[in-house]
């Protein structure tokens, strides 16, 4: 039987249990691509996965880990073959698919992106679906018209994954970025990245008025809550936010007054099930909006035996910025 290292969750007496563990090969799911992990890391999803605090995994045992990069082993899917270096980021694994936290992994090849040139898998496992999903929303808003020119953009849980990275981004394409953050302390970090003004949580967590003080063309929101309310609240003329988390709460005890009153419009942004052209789009402009120095600047590595530790921080908002995995 041939077997390999993985992060294994299986339902227990009470709740869920994650472990490192020997998976044999013979139970990866049908795929018509196997490749090698090299690099995964921790979203926030994975956090909620390995801890159990919310039901993302839908089938057990499961290999937890929504996202890997790495090396093509077989394929007999014409766009891949042997060698091919591929990034994988969502379409259930980790949840409904075995998934990225182990030393092998069989996916549909309809779900792979080829590695950027111009990146290693460790970059892109520091970008993850976490910094892929920042791009996304950073290309929301550019759909929008927004541009430098129309004024200050707003990032909330701008200390975390997806925070950090949009801000990078953003802030690289000439906009200038307010990073709202819980964190005071990470004010050099999070100006390191390029916020030029830091935004006390605090100021959005009060009770939600229908319209508030107009103060950003727009917004990255990972939060939800009463802070994507406030933020809308908050939102200039004909501003735009684009929704991703909810690390604060699935709710919105907001109005409809941004909507009818200042023509603010809300977008929704998934990476889980986006279709591939806007995922290829994306990895080619993270490849080239993304500086390289502030991403390793906010990326720490750890290995596979440290994920159910780490995965406990990110769910208690304790992660600065991005964590990759070494799968080794
Ligand atoms: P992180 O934990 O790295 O970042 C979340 C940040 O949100 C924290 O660092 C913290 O920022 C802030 N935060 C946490 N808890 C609270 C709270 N109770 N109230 C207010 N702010 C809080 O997670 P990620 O960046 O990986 O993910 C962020 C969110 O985006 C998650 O909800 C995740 O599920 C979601 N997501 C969605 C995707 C999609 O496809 N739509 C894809 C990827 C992520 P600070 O300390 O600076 O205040």
């Amino acid at each position: 039987m041939a077997t390999f290292k993985a992060i294994v969750i299986e339902k227990a007496e009470s709740g869920t249990k994650a472990s490192l563990a020997d998976f044999d090969e013979a139970n990866l799911m049908e795929g018509d691509v196997t490749f090698r992990p090299e690099y995964s890391t921790i979203n926030y999803k994975d956090g909620l996965a390995i801890t159990g605090k919310m039901p993302v995994v839908r089938r057990f045992p499961m290999i937890a880990g929504i996202d890997a990069a790495g090396t093509v082993e077989a394929s007999s899917h014409p766009a891949w073959k042997a060698g091919d270096k591929v990034i994988l980021n969502g379409w259930g694994c980790g949840e409904t698919h075995l998934g990225a936290y182990g030393q092998k992994a069989r996916v549909k090849g309809d779900w792979l992106v080829a590695l950027p040139g111009g990146m290693t898998a460790r970059d892109a496992m520091a970008v993850g679906t976490a910094g892929y999903t920042a791009m996304l929303a950073v290309m929301a808003l550019e759909k929008h018209g927004l541009t430098p020119a129309s004024g200050p953009i707003a990032v909330t849980g701008a200390a975390g994954g997806v925070g950090s990275v949009a801000i990078a981004i953003l802030a690289k394409l000439g906009f200038t970025v307010h990073a709202v953050t819980g964190r005071p302390q990470e004010a050099d970090y999070l100006k390191g990245l390029g916020a030029a003004e830091i935004v006390d949580r605090k100021e959005l967590a009060g009770p939600v008025k229908p319209l508030a003080k107009e103060r950003w063309a727009g917004g990255i929101d990972a939060v939800g809550s009463t802070m994507l309310a406030n933020l809308l609240s908050m939102t200039r003329y004909g501003g735009a936010v684009a929704a991703c988390g909810m690390a604060g709460g699935l709710d919105l005890p907001g109005s409809v007054a941004p909507f009818i009153l200042r023509g603010v419009c809300l977008y929704g942004i998934d990476s889980v099930m986006c279709p591939l052209d806007r995922r290829k789009e994306a990895w080619k402009r993270l490849e080239k909006d993304l500086d390289r120095q502030k991403l390793a600047a906010m990326t720490r590595e750890i290995g596979l035996t440290e994920v159910p530790e780490a995965a406990a921080s990110i769910v208690a908002g304790q992660v600065r910025g991005r964590i990759v995995v070494k799968i080794g």
